[in-house]
């Protein structure tokens, strides 16, 4: 019998079909997935306090009755209501207000009403008022006695209020009381560590029993925290490993890592490749020796030299009889990546064909016909290469470029392109640095290795912060460099995550820089222009034939033009710190002094210019990006958020570092063969549908 935790969410009072949706938003399903919907906070509303002693900024519980209240219209503003009311005891009076209200919160407001509430106090024109207290009303002769122990807080969501979610929950809380759910760590390792069993825990954290209990579970510090903590991060960690065990005991393509071709590419090259790119490619050359599916992560920073890296790698799996593939996340990319890999494999007589979502009608046709019979043995492109009716012909390696842009499920759709049920080799290249304690928990399904070097006569990128204001004299000195035969990038950003804000904001730069430039030759991109457009603006940059690019931050990762020798970021604030980092990274790469403008408003937060002063005062990725995490939260870092791939329900990858050591040892342990069925549980109770990809079918 299905055990009641397991049981849907209808099953509970006060849960209709409305309800269940606004709990699907939380990601609620299950009864179980409700226990594990943990308090964000905790408030204390063991007490009230006289209005008259109310101090502004601090949460406070009153009785007090309604002296008047009223609905006004407000002219402007996103709701035109608002619910404005005074209450008072003996003490004192306060405002209270509410800008969303429905019929019921009303009625509560009639005068004569006495009413309990809580709320943020704050002083509004000289008053003290709440806004959006949470209010009930209370009976004078038979009031409700108060809460006798700390109140929990949950996430919400809009439409479902904090009570209804505390009804629904505290049903499934007795059944937990009552019951109990399945223990999913082993007894023996909780006993070593002293950790409490699963209930107990649980329990502890949605009814805490005293403030020292809330004060450790604010701050991630309470033992029942930790267990959840170090259970959560090794429960994803053992689906990652179970993940890797199963890609690695599948058949795979047999790459002969010798390779004629690898030999002619390496020294018709202009460059020596870097003791790291050598280092590199010999590790992936093992992985193809081995005979087991390569699942292998290069990181290497900026201008590290990767793609050459990749190209060789292509070559044995190509001499073995093999087609290759390569996966950029945008089009602009995989046109560069086309344009180099065409330059590099043409001569040696291999056929390399660019797919992108641009391809329509016969050319598309003649292209997807082309990587179906096998003659195109390099197939560059875009997420089209994902599409169903892309079938390749026998594809044995795949490289996907600055990976933080895929997800999971796009590395998984591709792989589904192979022949015969053979798992491709895979290799994953991201500029972005992840401290190797984090990659081993995040990426613990893969092999890691790190170009650590950049080609020699890389000069220093000199950064500096420019405001606004110094606007002319930057642009008579973009003027100067461009008469020096130098180059420009100005990228455009804007606060909004909104496309079509960006570009407009490119394209009013580009009117004025044209307008204040007209001797120089002045060229645009931005996502909302047609593939062409792009392909030719970044073209006509690339050979020269204009001086200045002006985009939006489409040309983030991999456009590669040495000559460039000045980036000017405006508004950089509004990027994170490695992102800055990447553009930074196009300059640099060529003979010339290279200089990155950060150009700025004059009212730029104290925090805003530490972040900026961190890229201003180093160029090594790994510190910027762990001063990214510090600052902003591993999610965005590793660009996950998109993806919805690393979510944690307890855990915070920034804050639980420290437990990294324990999770290993923990699931070293419970992949031993006696531990099978807590490992199960566990599995099921924090991994559930995300268990999907380790079918990897
Ligand atoms: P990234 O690692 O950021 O993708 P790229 O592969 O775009 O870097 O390489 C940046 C530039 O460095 C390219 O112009 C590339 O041809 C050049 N390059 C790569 N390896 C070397 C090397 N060993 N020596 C000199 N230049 C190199
Ligand atoms: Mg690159």
């Amino acid at each position: 019998m299905e055990h009641w935790s397991e049981q849907g969410l209808r099953y509970l009072k006060g849960v209709g079909p409305k309800v269940a949706e606004k709990l699907l938003k939380l990601g609620l399903k299950s009864q179980r997935d409700l226990l594990f919907h943990l308090p964000l906070r905790y408030e204390d509303r063991t007490f009230i306090t006289p209005v008259g002693s109310l101090q502004p900024g601090q949460r406070g519980q009153i009785e007090a009755e309604v002296l008047h209240a009223g609905v006004h219209y407000r002219r402007q503003g996103r709701s035109r209501r608002v619910l404005a009311a005074k209450l008072g005891d003996n003490t004192g009076v306060l405002s209270v207000r509410y800008f969303y209200f429905n019929a019921n919160q009303q009625k509560l407001f009639e005068k004569g009403n006495w009413l309990r509430c809580y709320g943020e106090v704050r002083v509004a024109q000289g008053e003290l008022e709440m806004i959006h207290p949470e209010a009930e009303r209370l009976d004078l002769d038979d009031p409700s006695p108060l809460p006798q122990t700390l109140t929990p807080i949950y996430p919400t969501t809009e439409g479902l209020h904090q009570l209804s979610i505390k009804r629904i929950l505290g049903q499934v809380i007795d059944k937990l009381k009552t019951d109990g759910i399945a223990e999913t760590l082993p007894q023996d390792w909780l006993d070593r560590n002293d950790f409490p069993d699963v209930s107990t825990a649980m329990l502890r954290l949605h009814n805490p029993e005293n403030k020292a209990d809330s004060e450790l579970i604010a701050t991630g510090r309470h033992p029942a925290q930790y267990r959840f903590i170090v259970e959560e991060l090794a429960a994803h960690r053992l689906a990652l490993l179970e993940r890797r065990r199963q890609i690695r005991s599948r058949k795979t393509p047999v790459i002969k890592p010798a390779s004629r071709l690898r030999q002619q590419l390496s020294q018709s090259l202009p460059f020596e490749l870097t003791g790291a790119q050598l280092r590199v490619l010999d590790e992936l050359m093992q992985d193809f020796a081995a005979g087991k599916p390569m699942i292998r992560l290069v990181q290497g920073d900026v201008g590290s030299g990767k793609t050459v890296v990749a190209a060789l790698a292509c070559l044995p799996a190509i001499e073995s009889g093999y087609q290759a593939a390569l996966m950029a996340p945008t089009e602009i990319l995989a046109e560069q990546h086309y344009q180099n890999f065409t330059q590099w494999l043409e001569p040696l007589g291999i056929n390399v064909v660019n797919l992108v979502g641009a391809d329509k009608g016969k050319k598309r046709e003649r292209k997807v016909g082309q990587i179906a019979s096998g003659e195109a043995q390099v197939v560059i492109g875009t997420h089209a290469l994902f599409q169903a009716s892309v079938e390749f012909n026998r594809l044995g390696f795949i490289i996907f470029d600055e990976q933080h842009r895929f997800g999971v499920d796009q590395r998984l759709a591709l792989q589904r392109k192979t022949r015969d049920g053979e798992m491709a080799h895979q290799l994953i290249m991201t500029a972005t640095p992840i401290p190797r304690t984090m990659a081993m928990s995040i990426y613990a399904d893969l092999d890691y290795s790190q170009i650590d070097e950049l080609p020699p006569g890389r000069k220093p990128v000199t950064t500096s912060i420019v405001s606004e204001q110094q606007r002319a004299s930057l642009i008579q000195r973009v003027a100067k460099s461009c008469a020096d035969g130098g180059q420009v990038y100005w990228v455009c950003t804007l606060i909004e995550e909104s496309e079509a804000l960006q570009c407009e904001a490119a394209e009013l730069t580009f009117e004025s820089l044209c307008r204040q430039l007209p001797q120089l030759s002045i060229g645009l991109v931005h996502g909302r222009m047609k593939p062409a457009e792009k392909e030719a603006a970044i073209l006509a940059f690339k050979q020269g034939q204009t001086h200045i690019l002006v985009a939006t931050t489409v040309i983030e990762v991999g456009v590669d033009v040495p000559n460039a020798s000045i980036m000017i970021i405006e508004n950089p604030e509004r990027l994170g710190l490695a992102q800055i980092h990447q553009l930074r990274g196009r300059v640099g790469r060529g003979a010339r002094e290279s200089f990155c403008i950060l150009l700025v408003r004059n009212d730029l937060s104290e925090l805003a210019r530490k972040r900026l002063e961190v890229i201003r005062s180093t160029q090594d990725g790994f510190a910027i990006a762990e001063k990214d995490l510090e600052l902003r939260g591993a999610g965005e870092v590793l660009g996950t958020r998109q993806t919805g791939e690393m979510s944690f329900r307890i855990a915070d990858l920034m804050r639980d570092q420290k437990w990294f050591p324990q999770v290993e040892a923990l699931a070293k342990m419970m992949q031993q063969p006696e531990y099978a069925e807590v490992r199960a549980e566990l599995l099921r109770n924090w991994v559930g549908e995300r268990q999907d990809y380790t079918d990897v079918g």
